[in-house]
């Protein structure tokens, strides 16, 4: 990384900022290479193709003593940035939950870089903290929420989970903000309820606050992977015999290994007969109730506590931004507010401000990105994406179930298609055809994904590894869905 002569014009200045001049230009430059990249991406391997520890072979030990040009800076991008990269915008991205970034959203993140707000407080930040209430009561009228519901960002899914728990045991009125937990003989176990399906963030959630793993109990699910509202009750009523408290339950509206719903209508009453309060985890599959005909799936909700919901997710928003929506923004406030004296000011009786709600204190402006996507594409607009990658998913998974080698594993209430291939073989016993479909599924999605044309997960349901495809980027059409069946069918082929 020597600096070449002819680039010294673009080296930083003594002091200060790069001037106007190279700001205007490199700022069309990478303008031009982000629309270039999303104009080749497709010829991109989607996976990474390297190897542990290459790119860090490459860079150097120490930083640079002296600024390094512009040019220098934006080559390594080419070189040595995006061939490390996995393509998430890649529009054969299937693995975990496809996910995409839009125009609207990368500007959204750029204006919001060079704001550089710290949204703490009202004042730090009104834009921010104005914006932020106004676009998530949008989201909220979007996606049929409760009224009652108010919104409030935070970076993921976790931590907006990890908040609604804290919110939830404030309401259990056992002095935890004062006193804390630990050392206490007069506190019995604080218990969360989660479906075995639940997502590790949850877990991880309860062991942040304290309340440990055994804080949390695993209830069993049905046959579609669905939380089992019986099991939930006599597992409440067994820990309460027993002395603990049960303060939440955490249901899943779209799991991560399958989209399975929990029944959130036969919970409900659950929670209530026992004042506890109830947690949606609508991470991925909340943004699918911006489609009308899909609202269903949050039916129950508007009894709810909080629901989290990620725009990063399936609202073409670039991550992060995760929504929390609760109820009971004063408990988040009794959790988490606390104003020493240089963050006091004179309006904070009339406004709100973030840093009331949450660990943080600086907020990033991400109001901002999910306000331009919402204007972009309108209500209209981004429930046509969703429905778009429903109706994909349903024609792959209609392509599952018609050949005879390969099967569907589960319900395919959204855009996630869980599948195996599970070519016949006469006479084989039950236990050597599952480890040999088990091999065999895992071979498939390697060859697949080691070809840098497609990239998809798996996960194991019901002990058997079971292949997961995601539909979700805003450049995915019928044609990427076609040759990734084509080049799973070719894998088959290669090793049945
Ligand atoms: N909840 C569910 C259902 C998820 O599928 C995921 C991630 O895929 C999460 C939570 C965690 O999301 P985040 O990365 O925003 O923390």
């Amino acid at each position: 990384m020597s600096q070449p002569e002819s680039s010294k014009s673009t080296f930083a200045p003594a002091l200060g900022d790069m001037n106007k001049e190279e700001f205007r230009r490199f700022g069309h430059e990478l303008i031009d290479w982000i629309a270039d990249y999303f104009d080749r991406i497709d010829q991109l391997p989607v996976l990474a193709a390297i190897e542990p520890g290459d790119l860090k072979a490459e860079l150097p030990t120490s930083p640079p003593e002296q600024g390094e040009s512009m040019e220098m800076i934006i080559a390594d991008v080419d070189r040595l940035i995006v061939p490390a990269l996995t393509h998430w915008s890649h529009p054969s991205f299937f693995a975990y939950f496809a996910t995409s970034t839009s125009a609207p959203g990368i500007f959204g993140e750029l204006l919001s870089a060079a704001f550089d707000n710290k949204a703490m407080l009202w004042r730090t930040s009104p834009a921010s903290t104005e914006l932020e209430e106004v676009t998530l009561d949008w989201l909220r009228q979007m996606m049929g929420l409760d009224p009652g519901m108010t919104g409030i960002i935070y970076d993921t899914a976790s931590v907006s989970s990890m908040h609604a728990i804290a919110a939830a045991r404030e309401g259990v009125e056992q002095r935890i903000r004062e006193d804390g937990m630990s050392g206490r003989t007069d506190l019995p176990l604080l218990r969360v309820y989660v479906s075995e399906h639940a997502h590790s963030s949850i877990e991880k959630g309860i062991i942040t606050l304290g309340l440990g793993q055994k804080g949390m109990r695993k209830i069993p699910t049905d046959s579609a992977f669905r939380m089992d509202a019986r099991a939930l009750a006599a597992a409440i009523d067994e820990d309460k015999r027993s002395g603990f408290i049960p303060f939440c339950i955490v249901a899943t509206v779209g799991t991560t290994s399958t989209s399975s719903i929990d029944p959130i209508r036969e919970i409900i009453p659950i929670g209530e007969e026992h004042a506890m309060w109830l947690h949606v985890d609508a991470a991925y599959a909340g943004s699918a109730a911006v489609v009308p005909e899909l609202r269903h799936i949050l039916d129950g909700c508007e009894r709810a506590d909080s629901l989290v919901v990620n725009p990063h997710k399936w609202l073409f928003t670039p991550f992060d931004c995760s929504v929390l929506y609760t109820r009971h923004m004063d408990l988040l406030g009794r959790a988490f507010s606390l104003v020493p004296e240089y963050l006091r000011t004179p309006e904070q009786e009339k406004v709100r401000s973030g840093s009331d709600y949450g660990i943080q204190l600086g907020r990033r402006f991400r109001a901002l990105k999910l306000w331009m996507v919402m204007r972009y594409f309108g209500h209209e607009g981004l429930a046509a994406r969703i429905r778009e990658h429903c109706r994909l998913a349903k024609l792959f998974a209609s392509w599952v179930e018609e050949s005879p080698d390969w099967e569907l594993l589960a319900p395919t209430p959204f855009a996630l298609v869980c599948f195996r291939a599970c070519p016949k073989r006469e006479g084989e016993s039950d236990e050597l055809r599952g480890k040999r479909l088990d091999v065999l599924n895992e071979a498939i999605m390697h060859g697949v994904n080691g070809t840098g044309k497609a990239l998809f997960s798996h996960t194991k349901l019901n002990d058997k590894l079971t292949l997961r495809l995601s539909i979700g980027n805003i450049r995915t059409t019928e044609a990427h869905v076609r040759q990734v069946w084509d080049l799973m069918n070719q894998q088959l082929q290669l090793l049945k």
